[in-house]
């Protein structure tokens, strides 16, 4: 094995990191208390580290991973597509895997979502959909249409345009001078609702205040941009299916595209291929990454249909959609989604989760009874409860009790979440809940 230089001890590894490396998300004084966890492996739910301490990682890293860390198939596939070709530029040129991704998606993708255009990570496709959306009505003759739309606690990334769109205050206050106008409409979200009012009632009730602002403003909205089912970064707020077919219909019917993001929630995670197809929609763009790749290399594609791919079709480069990553359409990262789609294909991964789900409801009753905790929910592959604190580091708090416990939990604010690779096994979850509830004891 090539390595040129010789192991670094663990202690020394985390003080050298904290030197070298600008961490993301992170307030790096913190680490003053809370030491970096060096991790030197993986194997299914598990991560290891330097100690050889193991950790459940009940949020898949950021909600990437689907079918566990180094995974056998998906890295032959890897292993293998490297002897091939490990990256070319595809402006100009193409290759198989690349090919072959974009005519299974195609398949798999709800309506006639016909067309992928790559990058790299998530954020990077909200803008390639901002952009197209804006482009395509200017190519229409309706360059007044420059203004967007999403909900009341939607996230979209921290590029600037993607920030644009997102209503995480702590992300967007900052760098408010930077961002566009954007118009954020009531969630949908059911811990909204009224008392005695169902999640149904209250998502329709939602879908009026959007039926009313575009009604008044279609002239001027290039698309509604949302996170389909679940609002995942703002702490996994939960909705009615019913929102999104009401927004298809005002969209369709003012003329407004809609912006799918399901970054995170695409791939199974809601318990349908997409969290569209429990609203039998289609969108105008879908927006794919974190799993799209197993979670093993950044990529992500915009999917869209024909009737916006043939209005850039023309004799004059200006009206191509002239917009490029460097590592657009990466051979490796293409080969580890095809992989990944393989396993969907071959293990009826969507009806095994079904049984993992109910198994795990069942077994986090004494959770969601616990006395601390509050608005316990589920959808498909994700779990979410709010924990009663007036702490306001509990979230750094429990990121430490959970390591005590062996789990890798990182809340959100209040909010615990679980959101396991799919092959996690009945031992495992049992593992997660007991492990919880000790921390929540030790809180
Ligand atoms: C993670 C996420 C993004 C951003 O993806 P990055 O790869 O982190 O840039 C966008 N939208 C949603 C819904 C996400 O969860």
């Amino acid at each position: 094995m090539p390595n040129s230089t010789p192991p670094v001890s663990s202690s020394k590894l985390q003080l050298r990191s904290l030197e070298a490396v600008w961490h993301p998300c992170t307030q790096m004084k913190q680490h003053e208390i809370f030491p970096l966890v060096p991790i030197v492996s993986g194997k299914g739910v598990w991560l290891y580290d330097s100690e050889g301490k193991k950790y459940l990682d009940a949020i898949s890293s950021w909600w990437v991973n689907l079918f566990g860390h180094t995974n056998p198939y998906i890295n032959a596939a890897i292993c293998d597509q490297l002897e091939k070709i490990e990256h070319v530029m595809l402006a100009g040129f193409t290759h198989e895997p690349v090919v072959l991704l974009s005519e299974r998606l195609k398949k798999i993708a709800p309506g006639n979502l016909g067309h992928c255009f790559y990058a790299s990570d998530g954020a990077s496709a909200i803008e390639i959909a901002l952009k197209m959306s804006f482009h395509y009505w200017q190519l229409s003759g309706q360059s007044q249409k420059n203004n967007f739309v999403s909900l009341q606690n939607d996230y979209h990334g921290e590029t600037l345009g993607a920030l644009s769109v997102t209503d995480v205050a702590i992300f967007r206050e900052t760098y408010a001078p930077l961002l566009r106008q954007c118009t954020h409409v009531p969630t949908p979200d059911w811990r909204y609702a009224d008392k005695g009012e169902s999640p149904e009632d209250y998502a329709i009730r939602a879908a009026a205040v959007l039926e009313n602002h575009l009604k008044k403003n279609h002239t001027q909205t290039a698309a509604l941009i949302l996170e389909p089912l679940v609002q995942g970064a703002t702490g996994m707020g939960m909705y009615h299916p019913a929102y999104l077919q009401r927004a298809k219909e005002i969209c369709t019917r003012y003329q407004v595209h809609l912006i799918a993001d399901e970054i995170a929630v695409g791939f199974g995670r809601t318990g349908t291929m997409f969290a569209c197809n429990q609203a039998n929609i289609t969108p105008d763009f879908l927006c794919l990454s974190k799993g799209l790749s197993g979670g093993y290399l950044p990529l992500s594609v915009v999917m869209t249909t024909d009737e916006i791919f043939q209005a850039f079709y023309d004799d004059k480069t200006v009206r191509a959609f002239l917009h490029s990553h460097s590592h657009t359409g990466n051979a490796l990262a293409c080969r580890a989604a095809l992989a990944t789609l393989d396993i969907f294909e071959q293990n009826d991964v969507l009806d095994s989760n079904k049984i993992k789900t109910s198994y795990l409801n069942n077994i986090a009753a004494p959770l969601s009874i616990h006395p601390k905790v509050r608005n316990f929910r589920n959808c498909g592959m994700i779990w979410a409860f709010e924990v009663e604190t007036n702490d306001p580091d509990f979230s750094a708090k429990c990121f430490q009790a959970g390591l005590q416990q062996q789990l890798l939990l990182r809340p959100l604010g209040k909010t615990v979440y679980f959101m396991p690779p799919y092959i996690i096994s009945e031992q495992e979850m049992s593992w997660l809940v007991d492990g919880t509830l000790h921390a929540l004891d030790t809180l």
